[in-house]
């Protein structure tokens, strides 16, 4: 038998009763944790490696339940002008987007969500068999969905040709250990009834994710009030696919009837608050969701809409928004929040018995932050330090499935002055194209 240990740090598991061991350390074997306690538990092992976290924290790596990884690629362009999706985004994608700029742009976002402490991703695009193939090769987990959507697209020549590319995206991928292929349907308002029927009946039967954007633009509410009289959440159940497969990301527009449908449908959503936040939309209601049970994780969204790939600075916003939203200090306590960005993203992407907290039996996804900086001494409270304090540039070690991808701030599992490189070359053929729209 070969162990791996991490030592020397304060645990936070993140298990139901949110234990905190002190001098803390985890046994790993494999890909997955054996046994984790106080230090003396080490005693019982011989170790291969052994990881000092030298007195900082650690816990669960972070999950990113839902984004466009290789957008990545248009970070920073066409800022803060009104339409900037159908003025600069929609006509590039439709003349630019490949396999090339999918791959490259996935291990930059790759890259970033490595060094920042995410473990697990999820992610819908286009080409989505790069991005697998990207999250492969460095050692990230992900769940990645290929586009489904009423018109022709980057990667289909047909409305719909992207269940086709899902089916065989599926078909390679399902059993791998870090990748998980999902059926991604763009939206409630981009695919229609026999198709959103004809997916959940695919994902049931192959057994697989479905990742959709629901609730989130104004028009997507009032097209669903004026066509059906029902909310997108209403309309959803109203066809039948509402149900445990579902990722439904955004619901920034959503009301009591539709929190208690996603609750009974054990639906996962995905509050994107930086995103939402950006786009000038109203504040998703979070804590009521909470409250009534709904599963809420955290994400990015892609990073022409959220900009960076930072979960830790989600955490700091999504609570410091919702306490604007309600008035009261005392909504979402830092606990909640560091729950929504691990174990409770974890239920929302329902890989909850797999990740998400650091327990005998689960998948070794482990990060260590180091807390010796100015901004994170002292701590009362590990949970309100990493909520209000820090930053992702503290994390410093990063192990997935077992396997270290990142130590020392340095990413093991990619080479990142090239994947830069390459990105920055392609953003120059993105500039040169807008010249000419
Ligand atoms: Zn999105």
């Amino acid at each position: 038998m070969s162990y791996k240990c991490i030592y020397n740090g304060v645990v936070l598991t993140m298990n139901a009763s949110g234990e905190i061991i002190e001098n803390g350390a985890v046994v790993i074997e494999g890909a997955r944790i054996v046994a984790l306690g106080n230090e003396a538990l080490m005693g019982g092992y011989e170790f291969e490696e052994m990881i000092d976290a030298r007195g900082g924290i650690i816990m669960p790596g972070f999950i990113n339940g839902h984004g466009h990884v290789s957008m990545s690629v248009f970070r920073t362009l066409g800022e803060d002008v009104p339409n900037r999706l159908q003025r600069f985004l929609f006509p590039l994608e439709d003349r630019l987007i490949c396999e090339n700029y999918v791959r490259k742009g996935a291990m930059l976002g790759i890259a970033e969500m490595i060094l920042g402490g995410v473990t697990t991703f999820v992610d819908m695009y286009y080409f989505e068999d790069e991005v697998a193939k990207a999250a492969k090769e460095m050692g990230m987990r992900a769940i990645v969905g290929e586009t489904i959507i009423d018109r022709i697209a980057p990667d289909a020549q047909l409305p719909y040709e992207g269940i086709m590319h899902a089916k065989a995206l599926i078909e390679k991928w399902r059993g791998d250990d870090l990748i998980t292929p999902a059926l991604a349907p763009h939206a409630t308002y981009s695919n229609d009834e026999a198709h959103l029927k004809e997916i959940c009946e695919i994902s049931k039967e192959l057994d697989v994710p479905v990742l959709m954007h629901v609730s989130e633009m104004a028009y997507e509410i009032s097209k669903f009030r004026e066509v059906y009289q029902l909310s997108p959440v209403q309309y959803l159940d109203h066809i039948g696919v509402l149900n445990n497969k579902l990722i439904a990301a955004h619901v920034v527009y959503a009301d009591e009837a539709d929190f208690a449908l996603l609750a009974k449908h054990d639906v996962g959503v995905v509050h994107c608050v930086a995103a939402n936040a950006k786009s000038g939309r109203p504040v998703s209601p979070v804590n009521e969701m909470l409250k009534r049970g709904v599963k809420v994780g955290l994400g990015t969204d892609g990073p022409m809409s959220g900009n960076t790939l930072d979960v830790i600075g989600l955490l700091d916003q999504v609570a410091k928004v919702q306490k604007i939203n309600e008035k009261d200090n005392t909504v979402l306590t830092a606990r909640e929040v560091v729950e929504m960005g691990t174990i409770l993203g974890a239920k929302a992407i329902h890989m909850d018995a797999k990740v998400g907290s650091l327990e005998v039996g689960k998948l070794a996804d482990v990060i260590i932050i180091d807390t010796i900086a100015p901004h994170l001494q002292p701590i009362y409270d590990y949970y309100s330090a990493l909520v209000y304090g820090a930053y992702p540039q503290d994390v410093v070690f990063s192990m997935i499935h077992g396997k270290t991808v990142m130590q020392d701030r340095k990413l093991l599992t990619g080479d990142l002055p090239q994947i830069i490189k390459a990105v920055q070359k392609i953003s120059k053929k993105i500039k040169a194209e807008m010249v000419e729209m």
